[in-house]
């Protein structure tokens, strides 16, 4: 990898656009090491009055529900029709294969990757889900700093990874199966309870009617569960990211959600509200990552642990002597 560039070099870069130089830079905030992490918090800082003007989707869906498709057409959509700026973000902390994750993979999107006005990052891999959403919502910073007028954060609808993606998300949007069984295909109570919007998927090929079935099915479903502190009603939509039908609808329900969102405060509000969680997230990471690094804690740790293991002391007393120390 070339050498670093300085604080005042990522930050022109980014502030001109430089798609490298943001690479770099998202480089650099998934980096552990000390020294990356200081120059990482100089440029995030120095970039920070540039960030916020985005619009930030969050797109969930099992794996196979046909996430990279959709966000291929939403994304022409919105990169063509609408000529904007998009930038596809992803967080998988399950990837351990170096180099990134399948998520946000660059050949799932053909044409997308290919586009002057679209940018694609794959998940960083191999880290805590903490580390990875750090990451990502820096990452997501950087975009934003760089000119990228949307952002799509996607992630695979199995986990705890759905919390953290909507933590950083003005919209959050499930994607779903028609007739994959009434148990929802495993997609657990809270993630649907996070959704803006859901899409029913692939409705073509003769799915069309089941589809439109299902929108009715969830659609009930949603109504049962009391409206969020945003006022707005969750919607469902069906579209084939196949023959594009219906994926202009689904940006249609997007800006609803804004004129709704930015009319009532609800917005702002939100934002502010995950900054100040974005906050307590860091003080916790950073007491811990401190806690584990001091030389006292090292050398005690190995036999408070054996202690705690063969149940000679208490886990709780064990943490309150290690934190003593
Ligand atoms: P992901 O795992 O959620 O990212 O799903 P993919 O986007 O990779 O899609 C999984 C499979 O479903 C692929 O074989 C796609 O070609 C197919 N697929 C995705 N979207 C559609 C659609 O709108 N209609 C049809 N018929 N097939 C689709």
């Amino acid at each position: 990898m070339a050498r670093r560039l300085t604080a005042e070099q990522y930050t022109k870069g980014l502030l001109a656009g430089d798609r490298l130089v943001l690479s770099r830079a998202i480089t650099l905030v998934e980096s552990t090491l000390a020294t990356d992490h200081a120059l990482a918090q100089q440029v995030l800082g120095a970039v920070l009055p540039r960030t916020g003007r985005s619009v930030r989707i969050g797109i969930t869906g099992v794996p196979g529900v046909g996430k990279s498709t959709f966000i291929e057409a939403l994304g022409m959509y919105v990169v063509e029709q609408l000529g904007l700026r998009l930038a596809v973000l992803a967080i998988d902390p399950t990837s351990q294969r170096s180099g990134g994750s399948i998520l946000g993979d660059k050949t799932r999107m053909q044409h997308l990757s290919a586009h002057a006005n679209a940018y694609i990052r794959p998940s960083p891999a191999g880290r805590s889900l903490g580390g990875v959403a750090r990451a990502t919502r820096e990452a997501l910073l950087l975009c934003e700093a760089a000119g990228y007028d949307v952002i799509f954060v996607e992630t695979v609808g199995v986990g705890q990874s759905e919390t953290a993606v909507h933590g950083m998300v003005d919209f959050f949007l499930l994607l779903m199966l028609a007739g994959a069984g009434d148990e929802l295909q495993g997609v657990k109570r809270g993630i649907m309870e996070m959704a803006d919007a859901v899409v029913i998927t692939k409705a073509d090929s003769g799915n069309e009617l089941a589809a439109k079935r299902a929108r009715r099915e969830y659609q009930g479903a949603l109504h049962l569960f009391p409206l969020g502190s945003s006022g707005w009603a969750p919607v469902v939509r069906t579209c084939s990211a196949l023959t594009g039908e219906g994926v202009p609808g689904v940006w249609e329900e997007l800006q609803r959600y804004l004129e709704h969102a930015r009319g009532n405060g609800y917005f702002e509000r939100r934002r502010q509200e995950q900054n100040l969680q974005w906050l307590h997230h860091s003080i916790r990471e950073a007491l811990e990552e401190r806690f584990y690094a001091r030389p006292a804690v090292q050398q005690q740790l190995g036999a408070i642990r054996e202690q705690v293991m063969r149940g000679e002391k208490s886990a709780f007393a064990a943490a309150d002597e290690l934190l003593d120390l």
